[in-house]
């Protein structure tokens, strides 16, 4: 999947801590990356001023997950000695990188969109007008991964239109001004419930703002909580019952996250994810039993991330100043780049 010469690039917005869903999404192919070894650079960015296009009118919320999103990021293996971890918002270079490129896309580019449409659709405060921050984020998202020459960027499905979005910024820049910026490639799960992990209760999507999520840093007894009143199959009343796997998300968090060890310690009659399956869908297992499965196996995977995150939360100066560091290198490679494109640009008058 990679070769030698790779930058690699994470944003994640600090809108609020992050979840099982962060984790198969986009954390664990970004840690896999790292520890692999095959990169020129890593970085990781912590994206609050993108944060703030809809949550403009709270900015504590931005201020106070900037620390929960580092915090969870080291506790899932982001080493700074390897990633560089940043601030969006310290690299004005990156503003001035999303004006440049606002001049290459089409409002009805914008407009078409299939994230931003939905995220527009979801967001009640926008009823009264959509705020043009927002509304170009994919924009400032296209500066974010050019501006650190970004080749590989593991994402989420629901970022597809937006890399997208940002290959056709490099083309259209590259035609125009020559040769200058780097076209990046989406890194997606190849399992699709992990490109998009469903929420506790069925929706299709677990999400910071929904109320649907189990967080890294929840305790063992927030976890078993929400274990035990997650949605399930709603046909499925008494076990007798076939039941449906394939949109139960207790069964879809199972198939990503029970290995056979897990099976080996907690529920030794099946070998693996499809015996169990295989026999809630003919009928006769239990939904008491199943969670009781998946409470243990969230349980065995979460609790060394948490009991790392806990570590690092006991000197949060030391954190900040990991993201200092990292903002100062990142800098660095961002003017480099915003240099190269206003000279590309013929905004060079005093060289
Ligand atoms: P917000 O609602 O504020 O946008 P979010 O939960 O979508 O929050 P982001 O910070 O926007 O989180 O996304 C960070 C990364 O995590 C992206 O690569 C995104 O695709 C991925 N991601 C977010 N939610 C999921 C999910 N449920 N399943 C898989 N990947 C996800
Ligand atoms: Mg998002």
């Amino acid at each position: 999947m990679t070769d030698s010469k790779n930058i690699v690039l994470t944003g994640i917005r600090p809108t609020g801590a992050l979840h099982i869903g962060h984790l198969v999404g986009s954390l664990q192919s970004n840690v896999e990356i790292q520890n692999q070894g095959d990169y020129v650079r890593m970085y990781g960015m912590i994206a609050d001023a993108q944060g703030l296009t809809d949550n403009f009118d709270n900015p504590e919320k931005v201020h106070e997950n900037v620390m929960e999103v580092a915090l969870d990021m080291l506790a899932v293996g982001y080493d700074p000695s390897k990633t560089v971890m940043f601030i969006q918002s310290e690299i004005p270079e990156l503003t001035e990188l999303t004006f440049y490129y606002m001049n290459l896309v089409t409002v009805a580019r914008l407009q078409r969109n299939p994230t931003v449409k939905t995220e527009i659709s979801q967001k009640e405060k926008f009823n009264g007008g959509i705020p043009v921050g927002f509304f170009t984020y994919p924009i400032s998202q296209a500066a974010d991964i050019t501006a650190f020459n970004a080749n590989i960027i593991p994402v989420g499905e629901d970022q597809l239109p937006m890399i997208e979005q940002t290959v056709e910024i490099v083309h259209k820049f590259n035609s125009i001004y020559g040769d200058t910026l780097v076209s990046p490639r989406a890194v997606v799960p190849q399992l699709q419930a992990a490109a998009r992990l469903p929420g506790t209760d069925g929706n299709a999507k677990m999400g910071k703002s929904l109320n649907n999520c189990i967080y890294l840093k929840d305790s063992a007894d927030e976890i078993a909580a929400k274990v035990k009143t997650m949605f399930t199959d709603p046909k499925h009343l008494r076990v007798e019952d076939p039941g449906n796997t394939t949109e139960n998300p207790v069964f879809i968090y199972l198939s990503i996250f029970a290995k056979p060890e897990h099976f080996a310690a907690f529920l030794p009659e099946y070998k693996n994810y499809s015996e169990l399956a295989a026999h809630y869908e003919r009928g006769g297992l239990g939904d008491v039993k199943v969670k009781k499965f998946l409470n243990s196996v969230l349980q065995e995977t979460l609790r060394p991330i948490r009991e790392r995150r806990e570590l690092f939360a006991q000197d949060t100066s030391a954190v900040m100043e990991v993201l200092r560091q990292g903002t100062e290198t990142a800098r660095a490679a961002a003017a480099e780049t915003l240099s190269r494109v206003k000279r590309a640009m013929k905004l060079n008058y005093f060289d």
